[in-house]
């Protein structure tokens, strides 16, 4: 085989079918996000309309300081793996912080969302015997690969749909462990798990319950606990998988349930075991983050509000986007080159940044433009947002929503 010749044929498949991607060249600016520089466009100021920054916590002076004051303290890396000296003082603080975030007995911290539902999740469908692993057709690509490398037994079912998960459930012995995988918010779709009655589910057919609130937590709940937290459910749930590098802004992933679940998944997990620690001045920053989010409620509300401005401006000029009870705007396109144009002539026409999202993040069909509106979004930054947009699904021809349906 001549690989070279493989690998450049498979990309340009990738190219003639739109789904190649493209990494903008950003940097960000100390304090003015949602704005950056281009560095890959002539240095052009952008608008960064699609970020998982959610809040604007990456650029907190709080969250800033602590990294500064630790790394000026303690230096730069943790030095080892968890298990060979990586441990320091700042790991162990945050992990009692996001512990108590989510009233668990424990949290345990791996280096992003991604390395702890592989770790977590393939750690205890590997190990719990005869483990049979149920799992949301639409969880993340972290779950479902935890879940393959763990060889467990899956039954994937239909998404939220909670008669299959019922009949997937009914169908097992009551005495054969369970483990039910699922998130609080889709982050594609932004819509929102019944989690109660999952739970409920769980109870009757004797599961154990595993949650990713990685586009909850920070966003949702008094003290930023996730959606679980809002609904006051944080009990009822074995396991809480949440990330430090969206709302909280800055890096890294968690588990928080018993002490005996974090200790297992610890003794066993090769993803946390055999990897180098955070960074203390990560861990210190994440730290500052949560224990804002915790206290604080103003970033949430201005989050919410304009979440809601951009939603009726969109609706004002009929362009169409999913409706759910969520902070995520996909707005629809329904086809990868038109995607990934629309996307382009934003960049270039109008300095907004907003990457396409294609096969296979979304089924083919359903190409959308992610948006994520944040607390420190300008009226300016939502004119030109949705007057760019008016003007370009104009110029495609997109297909609007009849005015009288919306
Ligand atoms: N779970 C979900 C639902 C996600 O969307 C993501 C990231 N896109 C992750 C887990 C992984 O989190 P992280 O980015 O911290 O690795």
């Amino acid at each position: 085989m001549n690989y070279t010749d493989y690998f450049e044929n498979t990309l340009r498949d990738l190219k003639d079918e739109g789904n190649y991607r493209v990494f903008a060249d950003l940097e960000r600016h100390r304090g003015a996000f949602p704005k950056a520089t281009n560095r890959g466009d002539e240095n052009r100021e952008v608008t960064i309309w699609c970020s998982n920054d959610y809040l604007g916590m990456g650029q907190h002076p709080d969250v800033i300081a602590a990294m500064h004051d630790t790394l000026d303290q303690v230096g730069a890396g943790a030095g080892g793996t968890r298990n060979i000296s990586g441990t320091t003082h700042q790991h162990v603080m945050l992990e009692a912080e996001l512990a108590d975030l989510h009233r668990k007995e424990a949290a345990l911290l791996f280096t992003s969302g991604y390395v702890s539902n592989w770790a977590a999740l393939g750690t205890l469908a590997a190990k719990i015997p005869d483990c049979l692993v149920l799992s949301d057709a639409l969880n993340h690509a972290s779950m479902i690969e935890g879940i393959r490398h763990s060889k467990a037994e899956r039954k994937i079912w239909r998404h939220n749909d909670l008669a299959h998960l019922e009949e997937l459930l009914a169908a097992q012995p009551l005495s054969r462990p369970k483990l039910i995988a699922f998130e609080s918010v889709y982050s594609m779709d932004g819509d929102i798990a019944p989690i109660a009655e999952i739970c409920d589910l769980a109870d009757r057919y004797n599961a154990m319950t595993y949650l990713d609130e990685v586009h909850a937590v920070g966003l949702y709940g008094p003290r930023g606990g996730g959606i679980a937290e809002r609904e006051g459910l944080m009990d009822r749930i074995d396991v809480i998988e949440g990330t430090l590098g969206k709302a909280y802004g800055v890096i890294g992933g968690y588990i928080a349930a018993s002490s005996a679940l974090c200790d297992f998944v610890r003794s066993f997990a090769s993803g946390f075991i055999f990897t180098t620690a955070l960074p203390p001045a990560v861990a210190a920053g994440a730290n500052a983050s949560v224990r804002h989010l915790k206290s604080s409620n103003a970033e949430r509300r201005a989050h919410k509000d304009k979440v809601a401005e951009v939603r009726a401006r969109l609706d004002d000029i009929g362009i169409p986007h999913i409706t759910n009870p969520s902070h995520i705007i996909p707005v629809m396109v329904g086809d990868p080159v038109k995607c990934k144009y629309l996307s382009d002539v934003l960049m270039a026409d109008h300095g907004i940044y907003i990457q396409p999202i294609n096969y296979p993040t979304v089924p083919k069909g359903t190409e959308r433009l992610r948006i994520t509106p944040s607390p420190v979004h300008s009226a300016e930054d939502i004119d030109n947002l949705i007057s760019a947009l008016e003007t370009l699904w104009a110029k495609c021809q997109l297909a609007r929503l009849p005015l009288a349906a919306q």
